[in-house]
């Protein structure tokens, strides 16, 4: 540390990094790995997002709703459960005993890092590669910003009781008896359903047209048809609400209208970077309109700068494997910076837990895609197991080569991964054809949409492997 600097106030590092989230934690093991001198900043060093507000308590949350809900229409089997009956407390507090331990091991983490790599505090830019938190002066060859996001908030809900975001649905003691969602994207989707069938009344509302942030009109209708089968969901729809007591109005129009009263709103109606006080300004980086600093996606650095910007923050693929592995290239990079290098990144995949699950794997349907589709409504195992609904669509470039798919359709998340990792191997629609297909299997339902793509590009198959959309028995 330089003489004219205060060991009391300043810190001297290689690499900082702000925020401990998934982002943040893959970034600093990875700057350390490569050898730099780390500082990890975190505001509250409270456990990621994941494991405490988000991927890990609605999943918690889901799997109490999918019980509930197995034992309800268990009797289409000839097996009779009798009433189910919630114990709202106790699902909740399961909810927030496994998710506590989910945080505890992102903290033990944490726990393990040296007290000279960490510092608690709220971080903002003094210059590029300067730092101010909350009194302290960090001194950083590199600074990785990876401050995630937060949910935003419409102001008509300001000052009213009982609105809840992802970052306190998950406190609440008993299931609230109905429950207005502002959002029908993943988040909102996925919490609707599950409250729902946990026996909260439930009502989404959205502006926009379609659901689960699903680019294919198709697969977004019978998604959203599914869903209106166990809860309410008005789409193109602008809303005001007014609060009574305890209670939340809510009012609609638009694509629908109407009127409704709720005892608790849940807003899912995104999640901003967390980008506000960082002090861009005094940095030189380049903004885009929306403020975030402009970055190459392959090393996560901004312009040419000494800065890099991992995870939500970056407003790109707001998942975690993507948190991850951008905070992973953006360590690497900054601990060798100048010596800044390329990383490929993976195939584009965002899975919605819903029943049935919904997925968008790869690149959007484009004017010259050839598209397969597959039904779910006849497929064998889906009818044995009560579950055929759903449709799937794959897209291929000329030669037959998968560029990506969107589905809504039971065992969603598993082919949305084989579809990633075909991708991934650059696989046509007929060599995937030509991988063994256990029967019966929901895997035998994506033969029909891979065949389509083989009849579309002339690619024959043979006939002893006819991959016909009978469900094969
Ligand atoms: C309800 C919900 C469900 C989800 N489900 C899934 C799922 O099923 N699958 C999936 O892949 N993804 C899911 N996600 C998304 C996933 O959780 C995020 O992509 C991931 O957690 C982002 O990690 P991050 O490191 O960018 O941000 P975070 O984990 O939020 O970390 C950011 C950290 O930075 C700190 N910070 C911010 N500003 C400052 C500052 N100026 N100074 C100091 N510290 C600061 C914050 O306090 C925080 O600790 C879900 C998200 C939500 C909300």
């Amino acid at each position: 540390m330089p003489s004219h600097q205060n060991p009391d106030i300043d810190i001297a590092c290689d690499v900082a990094v702000i925020g401990a989230g998934t982002a943040g934690l893959a970034a600093e093991r990875s700057a350390r790995r490569a050898g730099a001198r780390t500082l990890l900043i975190d505001d509250r060093f409270a456990g990621t997002t994941c494991a405490s507000v988000g991927c890990m308590p609605s999943k918690l949350l889901i799997a109490a709703a999918k019980t509930a809900h197995s034992i309800g229409i268990s009797s289409q089997f000839g097996v009779h459960a009798g009433k189910v009956t919630i114990d709202g407390e106790a699902v909740m507090e399961r909810v927030r005993n496994l998710r506590d331990a989910f945080v505890a091991s992102t903290l033990e983490t944490i726990d393990e890092l040296p007290d000279t790599a960490k510092l608690k505090g709220w971080a903002r830019f003094v210059s590029a590669d300067t730092l101010e938190v909350d009194g302290r002066i960090v001194h950083a060859r590199c600074v990785i910003i990876a401050t995630g996001s937060r949910p935003s908030i419409p102001k008509m809900f300001d000052g009213m009781k009982n609105i809840l975001t992802n970052e306190t649905i998950f406190e609440i003691e008993k299931l609230p008896s109905s429950l207005a969602v502002v959002g029908a994207g993943p988040l909102g989707l996925e919490l609707a359903q599950a409250f729902s069938r946990l026996g909260v009344d439930v009502t989404v509302f959205d502006e926009g047209d379609t659901v689960s942030a699903l680019k294919d009109d198709d697969v977004a209708k019978s998604l959203h048809t599914l869903l209106e089968r166990e809860f309410s969901i008005h789409l193109g729809v602008k809303i005001n609400a007014s609060q009574s007591d305890e209670t939340t109005d809510i009012f609609w129009s638009g694509a629908s209208e109407g009127r409704k009263r709720f005892t608790h709103v849940l807003i899912a109606a995104g999640r901003p970077p967390n980008l506000g006080g960082l002090s861009f300004a005094n940095t030189g980086l380049e903004l885009d309109e929306h403020g975030t600093p402009v970055f190459d996606r392959q090393t996560m650095q901004c312009g040419t700068s000494s800065i890099f910007i991992a995870g939500d923050c970056n407003a790109e693929l707001p998942v975690l494997h993507e948190s991850s592995a951008e905070g992973a290239i953006a360590g690497n990079n900054a601990a060798r910076f100048p010596d800044v290098r390329s990383s490929k990144r993976s195939t584009p995949l965002a899975i919605t837990f819903t029943d049935p699950p919904s997925a968008s794997i790869g690149i959007p349907a484009g004017k010259d895609t050839i598209v397969g589709i597959s039904d779910f409504s006849d497929q064998g195992r889906a009818k044995v197991e009560g579950q055929n609904a759903g449709v799937f669509k794959v897209y291929a470039n000329s030669d037959g080569r998968l560029t990506g798919a969107t589905l809504a359709a039971p065992a969603g998340e598993h082919f949305a991964h084989m579809i990633a990792w075909a991708i991934e191997d650059q696989l046509t629609a007929m060599q995937l054809l030509e991988k063994p297909f256990y029967h019966p299997t929901y895997e035998e339902g994506l033969r029909p949409a891979l065949k389509q793509i083989c009849d579309q590009t002339r690619l024959s198959f043979g006939q002893d492997r006819d991959a016909g959309s009978s469900p094969g028995v």
